[in-house]
């Protein structure tokens, strides 16, 4: 249908969240029609955007809204494919590769790389969840999964949750063994695991990383093209520190932080409601500014959140209103900036429209 010119200058100004081009320049508006006092749009969006859906909406609404006055807007917001090309030389074919990872142990990295890629999967989007964090590979726990992964055609095939891929050492590993690694092991075993797995086709690769700084990040970023880091830190001074020298190990190896969440940042009281801040609160938030990163998000210490992770029930998190909130932001806060800098890139021209 042709869109009519006034629909098309109205939206001119609106990029898409995923290439960070123009909405009228990659065929996302699919649909446009209007009388005197009605226009209804229909705009597609990529699921790797699904985490902004609400905000998008809203976007194309209010550009509606301020070039047409006085017409009723209807704005539907429907799909639109755009395939993931292969990264690199991996094969392994994903738009966008996030790696998890801390100064340290035991700030929750692993719970929040597992409700990262809970929260984008539950938004809409495609996502793998591989954990490389060899040492303590702790996700099919949290997520409460087992099973060993067999081989098809030289393809390992992950674990499901919930028809989401994930890859542990963990699934490889009795529960009791501790894992001693050397060097070249370590980097055969989380290239393997990139490489080699049947991962599908993804929007979003969330790799848990093992705590502090070394060979597992270089490895990944020797193998994959990374595209940000999420850098995961409790809010007192001292744990800041250990941030800090993450921040500055991904900036070594030319990876771009897209995100610092505070995590255990506060406690509310279930008794009292009253709020206590164990580990102080805003620290982190602070940092980021002061350092120029994204902050991601904050997520308050939360007593269900630790007993659903012992359980193996994470994704019980996403149905209580105490913690789903504020792990969905990351989710959102994230993708807003990976959106930012997609927006900020010159276009690629090459880019596939399949709409
Ligand atoms: P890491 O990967 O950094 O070692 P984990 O994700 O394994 O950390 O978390 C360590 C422990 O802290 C786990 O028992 C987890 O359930 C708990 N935990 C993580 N985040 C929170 C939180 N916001 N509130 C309460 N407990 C948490």
């Amino acid at each position: 249908m042709q869109i009519e010119h006034e629909v098309q200058t109205a939206l001119a100004e609106i990029l898409d969240p995923e290439s960070g081009r123009p909405i009228t320049q990659t065929g996302q508006v699919q649909q446009a029609m209007r009388d005197k006092n009605w226009v209804q749009v229909t705009v597609g969006l990529t699921t790797w955007a699904a985490a902004l859906t609400d905000e998008f909406r809203k976007r194309v609404n209010d550009a509606l809204v301020g070039a047409l006055p006085g017409a009723a807007i209807d704005v539907t917001i429907g799909p639109f494919e755009r395939k993931p090309l292969p990264l690199g030389t991996t094969g392994v074919r994903c738009k966008t590769v996030i790696a998890v990872g801390a100064g340290k142990g035991g700030v929750g990295k692993s719970t929040i790389a597992t409700c990262l890629a809970l929260a984008l999967k539950r938004a809409g989007c495609a996502v793998g969840l591989m954990d490389a964090d060899v040492y303590g590979p702790s996700i099919p726990h949290l997520l409460g999964i087992g099973g060993h992964p067999y081989e098809v055609e030289g393809k390992i095939q992950p674990i499901e949750f919930d028809g989401m891929p994930v890859m542990s050492m963990g699934f490889l590993m009795p529960p009791n063994r501790a894992v001693i690694w050397r060097g070249p092991m370590l980097h055969m075993t989380v290239t393997k695991f990139l490489k080699d797995t049947n991962w599908g086709e993804l929007d979003f690769l969330i790799v848990d990383l093992p705590p502090g700084t070394g060979d597992v990040v270089l490895t990944l970023s020797q193998t994959a093209p990374i595209s940000g880091a999420v850098i995961v830190c409790t809010p007192q001074p001292v744990a800041l520190l250990d941030a800090i020298k993450a921040v500055a190990m991904f900036e070594q190896v030319k990876i771009p932080v897209v995100g610092l969440v505070e995590n255990m940042s506060t406690f509310i009281c279930p008794d009292n409601g009253k709020r206590y801040d164990i580990f102080g609160s805003g620290g982190a938030r602070k940092y980021a500014e002061e350092a120029g990163i994204p902050f991601a998000g904050e997520v308050p210490i939360n007593i269900q959140l630790r007993q659903r992770g012992d359980d193996g029930k994470t994704s019980g998190n996403f149905d209580d209103p105490e913690t789903a909130p504020f792990l969905d932001a990351i989710a959102t806060n994230l993708t807003r900036q990976l959106a930012e800098r997609a927006a900020a890139q010159p276009p690629k021209p090459s880019l596939p429209v399949l709409g």
